[in-house]
């Protein structure tokens, strides 16, 4: 019995070691895996503000006890928590798989992708498609996603600039049409050329694209090829007929000359036969011893002698007609050339008659007018009368085409032309300057006498009658005129009385503007 406390005794102690132990295992245990938690919440920190709340609560509670009472209440909750968010990133996974496949897509829609990027594009589609448990697995996407719109951003950027050339061409394109269209004006055209050079002035007057410019270039320089090639055949044939005619006089000559050379020889042959003959009977007369026999003599003689005349003067016809018949092929020659000559004169000069006149208005053309202000300078630079030098453009004269066709335009500008030229002083000049431009000179002038002559024409413009589609369309034309100054050089005084026009224009148009 006595035995039986120690026992207990030694019992006691021997379960009170093992709980020891089991609480120091407990508690190493329970110090790891709270570690754990802590490093754990301390990773899903910044998910969500509610959660970190949460966690941080069970840290501290981890760290401050081991009390598993205490801290399950709080593991609940954030269980709770989790769960919730779990729900919520699914959601959220479906809208980011979502929206990176509507973004592709966007993309995939854009014009004048390369091509590369468009497969790029597609495969990365393809794995967006793909369900994903975590929306960090689609953080290599939107990377990709980024990358493929910052290619595209910038291939739009160049071709944005491509467009801007192509804007910068445009305005190229025109100027170089207007140019033409002058060109054409101031060629020398054959009539047989001038459906071709219509059809070319047509297609200048719309919008042109730098093809069709290119096209209208070409055919211009065919057309003015196959007329130097026209104009050469032409010369050519002139040469030829001279030369043959030449060759006909030369042939003649040549005949004529020999044939009076046989002529002298014949005539000399003759007048020796002749002379032979009268000295035969002077000699064959002396001798003669009756007055019968020289009867006979004599009548014999002169008879021979007589023959010998007929025959000098048979010859001597032939070489007359000889000669008449070769100066009529002569002169019907040369009357042939000299026709030939006229026409080629008259060629020549319809030629220059054309370069100076503007088909459309049969006006004097930009050549002409050059051709008139050189000389009219030189006027006044000898004789200090004033000049004058005006610039007409008619108003808003694309609408016209845009509105009625360039038929109806063309029209236009024939009265308009008509209508100028009709209002001028004889010693006045206008020409057709290009388009719907004209410019006019004015000998004798000066700047101030002008306002009124110009405002006049200015009015009887606006008074055209001109009726399209059956509407009433009043057109109006404005000026700028200037004086030629001392200092001036030519293109000075055009520029100014250019400067003038464009403030008419600015000025609400309709109007005169002298610039002094
Ligand atoms: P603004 O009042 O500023 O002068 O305006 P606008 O429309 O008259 O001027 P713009 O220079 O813009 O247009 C001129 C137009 O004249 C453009 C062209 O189509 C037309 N044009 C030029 N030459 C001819 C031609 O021979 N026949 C026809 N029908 N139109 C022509
Ligand atoms: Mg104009
Ligand atoms: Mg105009």
């Amino acid at each position: 019995m006595a035995e039986q406390p120690n026992d207990l005794k030694l019992q006691l102690a021997s379960a009170l070691k093992a709980r020891k132990q089991l609480e120091d295992t407990y508690e190493s245990q329970f110090k790891i895996l709270s570690q754990f938690v802590v490093r754990l919440s301390l990773t899903c920190k910044g998910i969500d503000i509610e959660l970190d709340n949460k966690l941080a609560k069970l840290r501290q509670e981890f760290s401050r006890s081991t009390d598993l009472e205490k801290i399950l209440p709080l593991v609940e909750a954030t269980s709770d928590s989790l769960k919730l968010l779990e729900t919520r990133q699914q959601h959220d996974l479906k809208k980011a798989q979502s929206t990176l496949s509507e973004a592709g897509k966007l993309l995939q829609k854009q014009r004048g992708l390369p091509d590369q990027l468009r497969r790029d594009l597609r495969d990365l589609l393809s794995k967006v498609d793909q369900p994903s448990a975590t929306v960090h697995a689609f953080l290599p996407h939107i990377t990709t996603l980024t990358e493929l719109y910052q290619t595209a951003l910038g291939t739009k950027q160049q071709q944005d600039a491509g467009q801007a050339d192509d804007h910068r061409y445009q305005h190229v394109c025109r100027q170089i049409s207007v140019e033409l269209t002058n060109l054409l004006s101031e060629l020398a055209f054959e009539a047989k050329y001038a459906p071709d050079v219509e059809k070319i002035r047509l297609t200048l007057l719309s919008d042109i694209t730098i093809e069709v410019l290119l096209e209208s270039c070409l055919r211009t320089i065919e057309i003015i090829i196959a007329s130097i090639t026209d104009e050469r055949q032409s010369a050519q044939h002139f040469l030829l007929k001279l030369n043959d005619a030449l060759n006909t006089v030369q042939k003649n000559l040549l005949s004529s000359l020999t044939g009076s050379q046989n002529f002298r020889d014949k005539l000399s042959q003759l007048n020796h036969q002749i002379e032979q003959q009268i000295d035969a009977l002077s000699v064959e007369s002396k001798n003669a011893t009756s007055l019968e026999q020289l009867q006979q003599l004599v009548s014999h003689k002169l008879g021979a002698i007589g023959h010998s005349m007929k025959e000098k003067e048979a010859l001597e016809k032939d070489e007359r007609e000889l000669i008449l018949a070769a100066l009529k092929t002569m002169e019907q020659r040369l009357a042939e050339l000299e026709d030939e000559a006229k026409q080629f004169k008259k060629r020549l000069s319809e030629q220059k008659f054309r370069s100076l006149q503007d088909a459309l208005t049969e006006l004097p053309n930009r050549a002409a007018f050059d051709e008139r202000f050189e000389l009219e300078i030189r006027r006044w630079q000898r004789y200090g009368k004033p000049l004058t030098i005006a610039l007409a453009d008619v108003d808003f004269f694309k609408q016209i085409n845009d509105n009625y066709g360039h038929s109806a335009g063309d029209k236009t500008l024939k009265v308009i032309a008509q209508a100028l030229k009709q209002s001028l002083r004889d010693t006045d000049f206008i020409a057709r300057y290009g388009g719907e431009e004209f410019i006019l000179l004015f000998p004798e002038t000066a700047l101030d006498e002008l306002n009124q002559p110009l405002n006049n024409l200015r009015e009887r413009i606006k008074k055209i009658p001109f009726k399209f589609k059956d509407k009433n369309v009043p057109i109006s034309i404005s000026f700028g005129a200037t004086e030629l100054k001392a200092s001036d050089t030519n293109r000075a005084a055009f520029d100014r009385a250019d400067e003038a026009l464009y403030e008419a224009k600015r000025a609400g148009r309709d109007r005169v503007v002298l610039k002094p």
